[in-house]
Protein backbone atom coordinates (compact mmCIF):
# COMPACT_ATOMS: atom_id res chain seq x y z
CA UNK A 1 0.00 0.00 0.00
CA UNK A 2 1.22 3.70 -0.65
CA UNK A 3 1.62 6.12 1.82
CA UNK A 4 -0.37 8.76 2.71
CA UNK A 5 -0.90 11.59 -0.77
CA UNK A 6 1.57 14.31 0.11
CA UNK A 7 1.26 15.90 -3.22
CA UNK A 8 -0.21 19.79 -3.51
CA UNK A 9 -4.41 19.27 -2.52
CA UNK A 10 -6.09 19.78 -5.74
CA UNK A 11 -9.10 21.01 -3.21
CA UNK A 12 -8.45 23.62 -0.66
CA UNK A 13 -11.32 22.60 1.42
CA UNK A 14 -9.88 24.44 4.97
CA UNK A 15 -8.94 27.59 2.91
CA UNK A 16 -9.59 30.65 5.27
CA UNK A 17 -9.42 28.65 8.41
CA UNK A 18 -7.00 29.61 10.92
CA UNK A 19 -5.47 26.75 13.03
CA UNK A 20 -3.25 26.51 15.78
CA UNK A 21 -1.45 23.59 16.53
CA UNK A 22 0.24 22.60 19.62
CA UNK A 23 3.95 20.31 19.55
CA UNK A 24 4.06 21.46 16.24
CA UNK A 25 8.32 20.84 16.53
CA UNK A 26 8.00 17.00 16.23
CA UNK A 27 5.83 14.35 15.08
CA UNK A 28 2.69 14.19 14.74
CA UNK A 29 2.11 17.82 15.50
CA UNK A 30 4.28 18.90 12.87
CA UNK A 31 2.91 15.91 10.03
CA UNK A 32 -0.77 18.11 11.17
CA UNK A 33 0.47 21.64 10.76
CA UNK A 34 1.68 20.49 7.41
CA UNK A 35 -1.89 18.54 6.43
CA UNK A 36 -3.44 21.26 7.30
CA UNK A 37 -1.47 23.93 5.51
CA UNK A 38 -1.48 21.47 2.55
CA UNK A 39 -5.47 21.62 2.42
CA UNK A 40 -5.49 25.30 2.25
CA UNK A 41 -5.33 26.26 6.25
CA UNK A 42 -3.15 29.23 7.71
CA UNK A 43 -1.62 27.56 10.78
CA UNK A 44 0.14 29.04 13.99
CA UNK A 45 2.49 26.63 15.23
CA UNK A 46 3.58 25.83 19.35
CA UNK A 47 6.08 24.34 21.12
CA UNK A 48 9.56 25.09 23.15
CA UNK A 49 12.05 24.11 20.74
CA UNK A 50 12.59 27.25 18.50
CA UNK A 51 14.72 25.94 15.90
CA UNK A 52 12.27 22.63 15.39
CA UNK A 53 9.23 25.08 15.12
CA UNK A 54 10.81 27.64 12.91
CA UNK A 55 11.24 24.31 10.46
CA UNK A 56 8.13 23.23 10.54
CA UNK A 57 6.85 26.59 9.99
CA UNK A 58 8.94 26.77 6.99
CA UNK A 59 7.41 23.34 5.74
CA UNK A 60 3.96 24.54 6.06
CA UNK A 61 4.84 28.11 4.37
CA UNK A 62 6.05 25.95 1.23
CA UNK A 63 2.94 25.73 0.45
CA UNK A 64 2.03 28.92 0.40
CA UNK A 65 0.34 29.55 3.78
CA UNK A 66 0.45 31.88 6.31
CA UNK A 67 2.34 30.40 9.45
CA UNK A 68 3.09 31.41 12.78
CA UNK A 69 5.85 29.81 14.99
CA UNK A 70 5.54 31.00 18.78
CA UNK A 71 8.05 29.40 21.11
CA UNK A 72 6.03 28.59 24.23
CA UNK A 73 5.06 26.15 27.07
CA UNK A 74 1.81 24.96 26.74
CA UNK A 75 1.77 23.69 30.61
CA UNK A 76 2.43 27.75 31.91
CA UNK A 77 -0.90 29.95 32.08
CA UNK A 78 0.95 32.41 31.19
CA UNK A 79 3.13 31.18 28.46
CA UNK A 80 -0.43 30.03 26.80
CA UNK A 81 -2.83 33.22 27.34
CA UNK A 82 0.60 35.18 25.82
CA UNK A 83 0.40 32.63 22.45
CA UNK A 84 -3.26 32.89 22.05
CA UNK A 85 -3.14 36.70 22.07
CA UNK A 86 -0.30 36.72 19.71
CA UNK A 87 -2.16 34.32 16.95
CA UNK A 88 -5.62 36.11 17.18
CA UNK A 89 -3.49 39.67 16.51
CA UNK A 90 -1.82 37.78 14.02
CA UNK A 91 -4.51 36.70 12.02
CA UNK A 92 -7.31 38.27 13.49
CA UNK A 93 -9.42 34.75 14.71
CA UNK A 94 -8.51 31.30 15.59
CA UNK A 95 -10.91 28.46 13.59
CA UNK A 96 -9.02 25.31 15.06
CA UNK A 97 -7.19 24.49 18.15
CA UNK A 98 -5.27 20.97 18.07
CA UNK A 99 -4.36 20.26 21.62
CA UNK A 100 -1.03 17.77 20.41
CA UNK A 101 1.40 18.77 22.61
CA UNK A 102 2.67 15.93 24.97
CA UNK A 103 5.57 13.90 27.02
CA UNK A 104 6.15 10.66 28.83
CA UNK A 105 8.05 9.95 31.81
CA UNK A 106 7.29 6.20 32.52
CA UNK A 107 7.88 4.67 35.62
CA UNK A 108 5.76 1.87 37.66
CA UNK A 109 3.86 3.94 40.19
CA UNK A 110 5.86 2.51 43.18
CA UNK A 111 8.41 4.67 41.92
CA UNK A 112 6.92 7.02 40.00
CA UNK A 113 7.92 10.28 41.34
CA UNK A 114 5.43 13.07 42.04
CA UNK A 115 7.58 15.58 39.92
CA UNK A 116 7.19 12.72 36.76
CA UNK A 117 3.85 12.95 37.76
CA UNK A 118 3.54 16.53 37.27
CA UNK A 119 5.44 17.11 34.41
CA UNK A 120 3.38 14.47 32.19
CA UNK A 121 -0.11 15.64 33.73
CA UNK A 122 0.62 19.30 33.17
CA UNK A 123 2.06 18.94 29.84
CA UNK A 124 -0.76 16.49 28.60
CA UNK A 125 -3.66 17.43 30.34
CA UNK A 126 -3.50 20.80 31.99
CA UNK A 127 -2.22 22.58 28.81
CA UNK A 128 -5.38 21.56 27.52
CA UNK A 129 -7.87 23.08 29.70
CA UNK A 130 -5.52 26.38 29.69
CA UNK A 131 -5.77 26.22 25.94
CA UNK A 132 -9.31 25.11 25.36
CA UNK A 133 -10.51 27.91 27.40
CA UNK A 134 -8.38 30.45 26.20
CA UNK A 135 -9.65 29.88 22.60
CA UNK A 136 -13.08 29.17 23.69
CA UNK A 137 -13.36 32.83 24.23
CA UNK A 138 -12.53 33.55 21.21
CA UNK A 139 -14.68 31.00 19.27
CA UNK A 140 -17.61 31.98 21.49
CA UNK A 141 -17.28 35.86 20.23
CA UNK A 142 -16.87 33.91 16.68
CA UNK A 143 -19.94 31.71 17.68
CA UNK A 144 -17.87 28.67 16.32
CA UNK A 145 -14.87 26.65 16.25
CA UNK A 146 -13.40 23.57 16.56
CA UNK A 147 -11.32 21.75 19.47
CA UNK A 148 -9.50 18.48 18.46
CA UNK A 149 -7.36 16.62 21.19
CA UNK A 150 -4.74 14.29 20.50
CA UNK A 151 -5.43 11.59 23.33
CA UNK A 152 -4.01 8.07 22.83
CA UNK A 153 -5.47 4.24 23.20
CA UNK A 154 -3.09 4.31 26.02
CA UNK A 155 -6.26 6.54 27.76
CA UNK A 156 -8.90 3.85 26.77
CA UNK A 157 -7.04 0.49 27.81
CA UNK A 158 -4.45 1.66 30.33
CA UNK A 159 -0.70 0.50 29.92
CA UNK A 160 1.63 -0.37 32.84
CA UNK A 161 4.41 1.87 33.71
CA UNK A 162 2.56 4.76 32.17
CA UNK A 163 0.19 5.32 35.13
CA UNK A 164 0.90 9.46 34.63
CA UNK A 165 0.72 9.34 30.97
CA UNK A 166 -2.77 6.99 30.59
CA UNK A 167 -4.71 9.09 33.50
CA UNK A 168 -3.63 12.30 31.73
CA UNK A 169 -4.78 10.50 28.30
CA UNK A 170 -8.03 9.18 30.05
CA UNK A 171 -8.72 12.73 31.22
CA UNK A 172 -8.03 14.38 28.04
CA UNK A 173 -10.90 11.98 26.85
CA UNK A 174 -13.33 13.17 29.59
CA UNK A 175 -12.10 16.55 29.19
CA UNK A 176 -13.54 16.30 25.01
CA UNK A 177 -16.74 14.56 26.44
CA UNK A 178 -17.65 17.63 28.70
CA UNK A 179 -16.54 20.28 26.47
CA UNK A 180 -18.34 18.79 23.54
CA UNK A 181 -21.58 19.31 26.60
CA UNK A 182 -20.82 22.35 27.66
CA UNK A 183 -19.77 24.30 24.03
CA UNK A 184 -21.70 22.40 21.25
CA UNK A 185 -24.44 24.82 21.82
CA UNK A 186 -22.57 27.89 21.00
CA UNK A 187 -21.23 25.97 17.71
CA UNK A 188 -18.11 24.48 19.30
CA UNK A 189 -17.15 20.94 18.28
CA UNK A 190 -15.20 19.08 20.17
CA UNK A 191 -13.40 15.79 19.24
CA UNK A 192 -10.42 13.56 20.13
CA UNK A 193 -8.16 11.62 17.84
CA UNK A 194 -6.27 8.54 19.73
CA UNK A 195 -3.75 7.14 18.11
CA UNK A 196 -1.80 3.75 18.49
CA UNK A 197 1.44 3.31 18.42
CA UNK A 198 2.65 5.63 16.03
CA UNK A 199 6.45 6.67 14.72
CA UNK A 200 8.09 9.56 16.19
CA UNK A 201 10.40 10.59 18.10
CA UNK A 202 8.39 9.42 21.50
CA UNK A 203 8.19 5.78 20.28
CA UNK A 204 11.30 5.36 18.46
CA UNK A 205 13.44 5.62 21.73
CA UNK A 206 11.51 2.68 23.29
CA UNK A 207 13.72 -0.55 23.80
CA UNK A 208 13.89 -2.85 21.03
CA UNK A 209 12.12 -5.90 23.19
CA UNK A 210 9.16 -3.12 23.92
CA UNK A 211 8.43 -2.31 19.83
CA UNK A 212 8.51 -6.32 19.44
CA UNK A 213 6.10 -6.54 21.96
CA UNK A 214 3.91 -3.86 21.03
CA UNK A 215 3.87 -4.78 17.27
CA UNK A 216 2.52 -8.27 18.39
CA UNK A 217 -0.19 -6.26 19.83
CA UNK A 218 -1.22 -4.46 16.01
CA UNK A 219 -3.95 -6.43 14.07
CA UNK A 220 -2.52 -4.39 10.88
CA UNK A 221 1.29 -5.13 12.09
CA UNK A 222 2.94 -2.13 12.13
CA UNK A 223 3.57 1.17 13.56
CA UNK A 224 1.04 3.99 12.00
CA UNK A 225 2.50 7.14 10.55
CA UNK A 226 2.19 10.28 11.46
CA UNK A 227 0.70 11.87 8.68
CA UNK A 228 -1.96 9.08 8.83
CA UNK A 229 -2.95 10.99 12.34
CA UNK A 230 -2.74 13.79 10.39
CA UNK A 231 -5.53 12.79 7.90
CA UNK A 232 -8.02 12.16 10.42
CA UNK A 233 -7.08 15.42 12.56
CA UNK A 234 -7.42 17.96 8.96
CA UNK A 235 -10.80 15.99 8.70
CA UNK A 236 -12.08 16.73 12.15
CA UNK A 237 -11.41 20.04 11.34
CA UNK A 238 -13.23 20.47 8.18
CA UNK A 239 -16.28 20.23 6.35
CA UNK A 240 -17.13 16.99 5.91
CA UNK A 241 -17.16 16.71 9.99
CA UNK A 242 -19.68 19.17 10.83
CA UNK A 243 -21.72 16.35 12.60
CA UNK A 244 -19.30 14.92 14.58
CA UNK A 245 -18.92 15.75 18.34
CA UNK A 246 -17.93 14.36 21.73
CA UNK A 247 -16.29 11.33 19.93
CA UNK A 248 -12.92 9.59 19.89
CA UNK A 249 -11.54 8.27 16.37
CA UNK A 250 -9.30 5.46 17.52
CA UNK A 251 -6.30 5.38 14.83
CA UNK A 252 -4.66 2.48 15.74
CA UNK A 253 -4.07 -0.27 13.55
CA UNK A 254 -6.55 -2.49 15.62
CA UNK A 255 -4.40 -1.93 18.24
CA UNK A 256 -6.87 -3.24 21.49
CA UNK A 257 -9.74 -4.71 19.79
P1 LIG B 1 6.97 14.00 19.72
O1 LIG B 1 7.52 13.82 18.36
O2 LIG B 1 7.85 13.82 20.91
O3 LIG B 1 6.29 15.45 19.79
C1 LIG B 1 5.84 16.02 20.97
C2 LIG B 1 5.59 17.49 20.70
O4 LIG B 1 5.08 18.11 21.88
C3 LIG B 1 6.86 18.23 20.32
O5 LIG B 1 6.56 19.18 19.32
C4 LIG B 1 7.25 18.93 21.60
O6 LIG B 1 7.98 20.09 21.29
C5 LIG B 1 5.87 19.26 22.18
N1 LIG B 1 5.89 19.51 23.60
C6 LIG B 1 6.24 18.64 24.60
N2 LIG B 1 6.17 19.26 25.78
C7 LIG B 1 5.76 20.54 25.53
C8 LIG B 1 5.51 21.67 26.34
N3 LIG B 1 5.64 21.63 27.68
N4 LIG B 1 5.13 22.82 25.74
C9 LIG B 1 4.99 22.89 24.40
N5 LIG B 1 5.20 21.85 23.58
C10 LIG B 1 5.59 20.70 24.15
O7 LIG B 1 5.75 13.03 20.00
P2 LIG B 1 4.49 12.60 19.11
O8 LIG B 1 4.51 11.13 19.07
O9 LIG B 1 4.40 13.36 17.86
O10 LIG B 1 3.32 13.02 20.10
C11 LIG B 1 2.32 13.99 19.77
C12 LIG B 1 1.08 13.69 20.58
O11 LIG B 1 0.57 12.42 20.17
C13 LIG B 1 1.32 13.58 22.08
O12 LIG B 1 0.25 14.16 22.79
C14 LIG B 1 1.35 12.09 22.32
O13 LIG B 1 0.99 11.77 23.64
C15 LIG B 1 0.33 11.63 21.31
N6 LIG B 1 0.44 10.20 20.97
C16 LIG B 1 1.57 9.72 20.39
C17 LIG B 1 1.65 8.36 20.09
C18 LIG B 1 2.85 7.74 19.43
O14 LIG B 1 2.88 6.49 19.32
N7 LIG B 1 3.82 8.49 18.96
C19 LIG B 1 0.57 7.53 20.42
C20 LIG B 1 -0.55 8.05 21.01
C21 LIG B 1 -0.60 9.41 21.29
P3 LIG B 1 9.12 20.76 22.21
O15 LIG B 1 9.87 19.64 22.86
O16 LIG B 1 9.88 21.55 21.24
O17 LIG B 1 8.38 21.61 23.19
Amino acid sequence: MSGPDQSPATTRELSGLVCLVTGASSGIGRATALELGRRGAEVALLARSKDKLDSAAAAVQEFGRKVLAIPADVSRSQDVKNAVDQVAAHFGKIDVLVNNAGTTRDNLLLRMSEEEWDEVVNTNLKSAYLLSKAVARIFLRQKGGRIINITSVVGLIGNPGQANYAASKGGLIALTFTLAKELSSRGILVNAVAPGFIETPMTVSLPEAARAAALGTIPLARFGKPEEIAQVVAFLAGPGASYINGTVIRVDGGLGI
